[in-house]
């Protein structure tokens, strides 16, 4: 047993009617073994039964071999306890006809429970905010139900509905149900006798175990709830909480259940992924498809998640930022890139699609995430694509040195990425030579491009950056005004990265176009090239800030909703505590 063990309570009540208590429960820890069981038969058999099991239960797994197999181990005590019961039944007249059910989770690792049972004490799973029964009852009844042989209308009035088709202790051996669950981070458990689930409804067992947070109370509130129903027999409930939080109150619950239903969804975006021709990308050209979706798909998949588990940025930056440099090292594209991610954030938004059909909730929170990590990918790649045109750039203007001897910037670097361009204003002759570029370019956009005016507003950012000394004016205004009012779900900054592309493109053949001196070209050419690279950055910096806070808003909205969930749940509970103080001092009055 590995990991860290669930903080688990248990408690038990004789219920409304009843002056015994047959059930019986346990709470190991140490061991990683979690019991309820429910007693029956005879004078006082029932609640010897139900002890004896515990006790053999505990002892055979405390006694288990490290190479044994859990489900082994598992059976092995229930087959001891249904012996020792057997045998003693037969022995011991007062006895006669006893038995138990049992049910057991064993904890296995970190992820990693075994869930056996015999009878019809049951073990729940709250799982995102839903409850669901994860095993089926042993009674004539249900069984007869999943052979067909009674309906489920006819079984709910059946009156055998409480007689067990198998137990412990009415034959020397058990036949158990023994199933493993993966467990995801903050998964809670409810293991219950029928005490419980017969006197209160999956409804009110949702709700309890959805929005109280302390296990103890959780516990005291299920009973308080069969107590309400009618409390008509023991009643009996172990909580187990898998995760360390459970209720939906901090960003971070939120976050860690958004990830791991992405998580679980993976099959599904590469599939989706698949169906949008990722693998028919130019980018994985030199890949088989399967291959192709393996390497693109799931690793921004796992990147994601791994971004979305830890609220960071990080492992989608770095798997778009590698996938950009090994594209453009081949001498690829930009409109490439784009149609790729693209055809990703389409995968990515038919996923969350899905999840909404089970949690709205839910999926408001991941979309928000998953589009937040696009952006970052897309931000990513123009980070790459201005490194390689700062490179381009730099091999251009030595070249042009080279040809015409020009003096000394031949070793300069342009500007670096994200730090200041050269200082020095730039000269008159190439001022003249930027203003002339400028003009040049706005009549070919016109003319190539004329319904759209970001391409204008690109343009004279960048010759406003370039006229400026340290090259480094007036960026952050300039990407302001096209970045305007937009938000991120507006089709994401797709079209700006494509206008700054384009601009920076028309704006640098119209200055090579000029007839100026070669040292006076590539001396604007520096610059300019600066400018945009520094558009671009800008850009980047601009979408990341406006994305996060509108995340921040998203995860501000989500919490709020689930603390009122919770509220309302407590307040619920206060009406139904303060219904019952008037049903009893009703109760005392002539
Ligand atoms: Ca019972």
């Amino acid at each position: 047993m590995t990991g860290p063990v669930p903080v688990a309570v248990g408690q038990t009540h004789p219920g409304a009617v009843r002056s015994r208590n047959e059930d019986a429960f346990l709470v190991d820890r140490e061991l990683g073994l979690y019991l309820v069981l429910d007693g029956m038969g005879g004078h006082s058999g029932g609640d010897v039964a139900s002890a004896m099991a515990r006790d053999i239960i505990r002892t055979q797994v405390a006694a288990r071999h490290e190479s044994e197999l859990p489900q082994a181990v598992i059976a092995r005590a229930f087959n001891a306890a249904s012996s020792a019961i057997h045998t003693q039944a037969k022995n011991d007249r007062g006895l006669h006809g006893m038995g138990t059910t049992v049910v057991a989770v064993l904890w296995l690792r970190e992820d990693r429970v075994l869930i056996a049972h015999v009878g019809d004490s049951r073990v729940y799973l709250l799982r995102g905010g839903r409850l669901r029964l994860l095993t089926q009852d042993h009674t004539v009844v249900a069984e007869l139900v999943a052979r067909g042989a009674l309906s489920p209308a006819d079984a709910a009035v059946h009156p055998y509905q409480s007689v067990l088709s198998r137990n412990l202790g009415g034959k020397p051996g058990a036949q158990a149900d023994i199933n493993e669950l993966i467990l995801e981070p903050s998964d809670r458990l409810l293991l219950c006798s029928d005490g419980l689930s017969g006197f209160a409804s999956h409804e009110a067992i949702e709700q309890v175990m959805s929005g109280v947070g302390d296990p103890e109370r959780v516990a005291e509130e299920l009973i308080e709830q069969a107590l309400r129903g009618g409390g008509g027999d023991n009643i009996t409930a172990v909580v187990l909480d898998c995760g360390s939080q459970i209720v939906a109150e901090s960003t971070q619950e939120l976050r860690r259940t958004a990830s791991s239903e992405w998580w679980a969804r993976r099959d599904l975006f590469s599939q989706q992924a698949r169906q949008r021709g990722v693998d028919r990308s130019p980018i994985c050209a030199v890949l088989s498809p399967d291959e192709a979706i393996e390497i693109v798909a799931g690793n921004l998949c796992e990147a994601i998640y791994r971004d979305l588990e830890q609220a960071s940025a990080l492992h989608v930056w770095t798997f778009a930022e590698n996938l950009a440099n090994g594209w453009l090292d081949q001498g690829g594209s930009y409109p490439v890139l784009r149609d790729l991610l693209d055809a990703l954030r389409q995968s990515g938004l038919a996923v969350i699609e899905q999840v909404a059909v089970a949690d709205p909730h839910l999926a408001v929170a991941l979309e928000t995430d998953v589009l937040r990590s696009l952006i970052v990918a897309e931000m990513a790649v123009a980070g790459a694509i201005g490194e390689h045109m700062r490179r381009a750039e730099d091999m251009l203007i030595t070249q042009h040195t080279e040809e015409t001897s020009a003096p000394t910037f031949s070793d300069e670097k342009t500007t670096p990425l994200m730090s200041a361009g050269p200082v020095e204003p730039p000269s008159p002759v190439v001022v003249a030579c930027l203003e002339r570029s400028r003009k040049r370019c706005l009549e070919e956009l016109a003319v190539n491009h004329p319904d759209d005016p970001e391409l204008e507003q690109c343009v004279d950012a960048a010759h406003r950056s370039a006229l400026s000394p340290g090259n480094d004016v007036d960026l952050l205004t300039g990407v302001r005004q096209l970045f305007g009012s937009r938000v991120m779900s507006e089709s994401s900054v797709r079209p700006l990265l494509d206008a700054l592309d384009t601009a920076r493109s028309a704006h640098l053949a119209a200055l090579r176009g000029q007839s100026d001196p070669a040292e006076v070209r590539a001396a604007a050419i520096r610059r300019l090239a600066a400018a945009h690279q520094g558009l671009m950055m800008a850009m980047a910096l601009m979408v990341s800030e406006s994305s996060q806070a509108l995340s921040e808003n998203f995860r501000l909205a989500s919490t709020t909703t689930a603390r009122m969930r919770a509220e309302v749940g407590k307040n619920e509970a206060r009406l139904a505590e303060l219904e019952r103080e008037l049903d009893r001092a009703k109760g005392h009055e002539p």
